[in-house]
């Protein structure tokens, strides 16, 4: 029954696209490898992903790839997976298509169902990791053995990357990043759900060309203490408050960038009247307080416009009558393309204004560059689009949190995150409870990434 009505699905949007699509058999193998997907634990720690990693591969030798085209890169518990669609023209820089094949931790008994069963209910399909990011990994690894099925000759040769850490250390990424330096473009698959607004009208297709840099800082007051019945004027949780503070009143320069513009200039048409004026009259230039103060009183354009850093985490002092010898802090920051995170740590340094108060990196950071707003690429996103959207508004965005992007922007490689469905946003559970995604979102997303696959490798 299912396939019947996919397949009628497939018919009414084959039907008046422009360009030629997969066979409706690519539905069914899609929807086959996304139930065998969630059906897979990649959570980090399990061991699951080179497993899950040669099945893939199985699943890409099916289609017509030899054996030496795919690699899996065995990481730590984990592993990369590369696998080689040749083209015409072996010279060239490759395509690559990027998805990571991990997924956050899920627990059973919090879930209304099995979290690892793909389970179709109320007009979704749930289960985790299916929007983040299992359903485009599913459509890539079907459409890719389906092309290469076909006899499809793409201008380029088209690299699949699956990273398999990208929830937590990126270890696996930041291989793929070395190993697939000087090529053409990364497009990437890990944006999750284009939003539906409360029209229930898709209001966008976003494009994620930047992202913000992760950085972490510890910040310790150290003290020699003493006994609680005899405080001395210096005490380390006191300085440590006094310096949190004054970094929360802190407010980091806003600053513009390609991306924000365009995104900001996207958003005005659906903001309220004063927000519309107020983002009008930044781009326009303006930096007067009263036209910062509106469009940052929105948290998500305050971002979008700023490093932000916060207090995240808190500890001090060892016994209820001793006095502190140690008070620390965790402050998380998310930096703009463009700023040196060196430079952030110093500002904090600065805004702190507490001699005692150490500060340093939990981490290494990896600061990223945003990617040209392309021409090329958003003309083939342009086209994909319009075969079911004719129209619908491109959105550039630059997102606050961290994508296997930015190791491959790092090295070089220009980046850009799409989705191939559509949901609203309140419907949208990546990483939480009854993680879902459309029902109905196969045929669209599969003939979503046919048209862009082949209009970027048509010449
Ligand atoms: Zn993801």
């Amino acid at each position: 029954m299912r396939r019947a009505t996919t397949a009628l699905v497939l018919a009414a949007c084959w039907s008046t696209g422009a360009v030629s699509l997969p066979s409706a058999d690519t539905a069914t193998q899609a929807r086959s490898i996304l139930e065998k997907s969630i059906a897979t634990p990649t959570v980090a720690g399990r061991g699951e992903v080179p497993g899950f990693a040669r099945w893939l591969a199985g699943r890409l030798r099916d289609g017509g790839y030899a054996e030496r085209e795919i690699e899996i890169i065995p990481v730590g518990e984990t592993a990369a997976l590369l696998a080689r669609y040749p083209g015409r023209d072996r010279t060239l820089p490759p395509l690559v298509l990027s998805v990571h094949m991990d997924v956050v931790e899920a627990k059973r008994e919090d879930w209304v169902r099995d979290p690892f069963q793909l389970t179709e209910a109320d007009g979704f399909l749930f289960g985790r990791g299916v929007a983040d990011n299992k359903f485009d990994l599913s459509m890539l690894v079907a459409l890719l053995a389906d092309l290469r099925r076909s006899g499809y000759v793409p201008a380029r040769d088209i690299v699949l990357a699956l990273s398999g850490d990208e929830e937590t250390t990126m270890a696996s990424t930041r291989v793929l990043a070395e190993r697939l330096r000087g090529a053409w473009l990364v497009i990437n698959g890990d944006l999750g759900a284009n939003p539906i607004g409360p029209d229930g009208k898709p209001q966008a297709a976003i494009v994620q060309a930047g992202e913000k840099t992760y950085a972490t800082y510890r910040l310790t007051v150290t003290n020699p203490g003493g006994h609680s019945s005899m405080p001395r004027p210096d005490n380390a949780i006191y300085q440590l408050s006094a310096a949190l503070g004054r970094i929360g009143a802190h407010r980091f320069p806003v600053a513009m960038n390609e991306i924000s513009k365009a995104y900001l200039k996207g958003v005005a048409a659906r903001a309220s009247p004063e927000m519309r004026a107020a983002l009008e009259r930044l781009a326009a230039g303006a930096t007067d307080a009263s036209t910062l103060d509106t469009v940052t009183s929105n948290t998500e354009y305050n971002a979008i416009l700023r490093t932000t850093c916060v207090a995240t985490m808190l500890e001090g002092g060892h016994a209820e009558n001793a006095l502190p010898q140690r008070a620390n802090a965790t402050v998380n920051c998310r930096i703009l393309p463009g700023t040196d995170p060196r430079q952030v740590m110093q500002e904090l340094q600065r805004v702190a204004a507490e001699p005692a108060l150490q500060i340093e990196p939990t981490a290494e950071i990896t600061a990223s560059p945003a990617s040209p707003l392309r021409e090329d690429v958003f003309a083939a996103i342009r086209k994909a689009v319009d075969l079911r959207y004719p129209g619908l508004p491109l959105l550039p965005y630059m997102s606050a949190g961290a994508t296997d992007n930015k190791h491959f922007r790092a090295v070089g490689i220009d980046s850009y995150c799409v989705g191939s469905y559509f949901m609203r946003p309140e419907d949208d559970f990546s990483h939480g409870l009854n993680e879902r995604v459309p029902a109905d979102a196969i045929p669209g997303a599969l003939a979503f990434w046919d048209a862009l696959l082949r209009e970027l490798t048509r010449t």
